[in-house]
């Protein structure tokens, strides 16, 4: 054993040593290799953050193809009437970062579009890109859209339909979210005839200016349900939506001011308006709105009794006092959910999802934008739920990330080849 022949252990040691040293002596360095890249970018998602990491993106130069799978641009906001803080529509916003896009030479929007095939690497991504030709402005109204869609769906107008190739340097997914869409019968969903989803209010509001009427009948009062397909402890979506509690309750601010006499009633499990958006809470509480917390283990319950319909719930505010709410509406609080095309998208670019099914960043606090994939970063809800602010946010980081990598025209690669 070496213990026992300390001068013979110490003489190999140095031996080994001096072998290892002679070794090196004979090595080759190896050096970053340094590519060339395109200072060209592919944008998936013309929401409002997909928009915003474009505009941004131009303006430093870089060249950017900004894809759509929908003929309209602007998501999900574009059909809200009026957004917290500054209650702007989002018509406005959208139709304004849609006058910017359309002033940059340097961004070519395609709608319906998707992403069809991705090879190569950080730098020169070649991409091919489907594209449906159809003539809808972006910006059309919905109404309008639709009635030149069922046009194309009778034959009456015929689409083009092309494949482009692209080579571009980095690619910023921000395909955005889905709404959880409720099961048949879940709080009596499509079983009731007066139960629906917040983002169906958002758009019957839109429909009745003056009067909120549903099915002939004028509103009254209505109920909504918070939580409705998120935090589900024995379901999928385990996860909070974030953005829900605050977009009802703003809702809900905007029903009394638009209809006046408008009694609302929030089932709810946790209140969760951070931040700023605290203020609406206060504002909706001073205004007579009224709040039951409901458990997830007893659920409200809908039920229809002849004509009326009516929410039972167990407050858990006043000792689990049981409670019976008629309400002339039910409205479900649905959260987000992955895209449908997400799978789709993660398989081409193969950046990984979690169990959530949403997008994964490589670490959520030191590299939030940044995937496994080198030159592929997420932004917006396609990352998880997020709120607008915070989506816009994430998006412009990722685009920071990409014009930093892309405007020296060259980037540095690990030395490593395959042989
Ligand atoms: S934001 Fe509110 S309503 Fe939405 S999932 Fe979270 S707690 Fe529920």
């Amino acid at each position: 054993a070496h213990s026992d022949q300390p001068h013979e252990a110490s003489v190999k040691a140095a031996g080994l040593i001096q072998a290892g040293i002679n070794r090196v002596s004979y090595s080759e360095s190896l050096d970053a290799i340094d590519i060339s890249v395109k200072n060209t970018a592919l944008v998936i998602g013309a929401g409002i953050s997909g928009m915003k990491a474009a505009i941004d993106m131009a303006k430093s130069g870089t060249e950017v193809f900004l894809i759509e799978k929908e003929y309209l641009v602007g998501g999900r906001i574009a059909q809200k009437e009026s957004l917290f803080p500054t209650n702007q529509s989002g018509k406005e916003i959208i139709t304004a970062l849609y006058q910017q896009i359309k002033r940059f030479p340097n961004i070519t929007l395609f709608t319906g579009a998707t992403l069809e095939k991705v090879s190569g690497s950080l730098g020169n991504f070649n991409l091919e890109i489907k594209v449906n030709h159809k003539d809808i402005s972006p910006i059309a109204d919905p109404k309008e859209a639709k009635l030149v869609m069922d046009q194309y769906e009778n034959n009456e107008k015929k689409e083009i339909e092309e494949t482009i190739s692209l080579i571009v340097g980095a690619v910023l997914v921000a395909s955005g979210f889905n709404h959880y869409q409720p099961k048949e019968g879940e709080f009596g969903y499509q079983t009731i005839d007066n139960v629906i989803t917040l983002p169906e209010l958002d758009t019957l509001m839109v429909n009745n200016p003056k009067q909120l009427v549903y099915n002939g009948k004028k509103v009254n009062s209505i109920a909504f349900i918070y939580c409705v397909g998120s935090r589900q402890t024995k379901g999928e979506n385990k996860y909070c939506s974030r953005q829900c509690c605050s977009s009802t309750i703003h809702t809900s601010l905007q029903l009394k001011e638009k209809y006046k006499d408008i009694q609302t009633y929030h089932l709810y499990r946790d209140i969760r308006t951070y931040g700023k958006q605290e203020l609406l809470y206060e504002q909706s509480s001073k205004q007579g709105d009224l709040y039951f917390k409901y458990e997830e283990k007893e659920a409200p319950v809908v039920e229809k009794d002849g004509k009326t319909t009516v929410v039972k719930v167990k407050d858990y505010l006043t000792a689990k006092m049981p409670l019976e709410i008629e309400a002339d509406l039910v409205v479900l609080v649905t959260g987000m959910v992955p895209r449908e095309d997400a799978p789709h998208i993660a398989d081409l670019l193969k950046i990984p999802t979690g169990s959530d099914k949403f997008f994964n960043e490589i670490h959520p606090k030191l590299k939030p934008v940044e995937t496994v994939i080198k030159g592929v970063y997420i932004g917006g809800t396609c990352q998880g739920p997020k709120n607008i602010s915070e989506s816009v946010q994430s998006s412009m980081s990722g685009a920071s990330k990409i014009i930093a990598l892309l405007k020296s025209g060259t980037v540095s690669v690990d030395p490593i080849i395959a042989r």
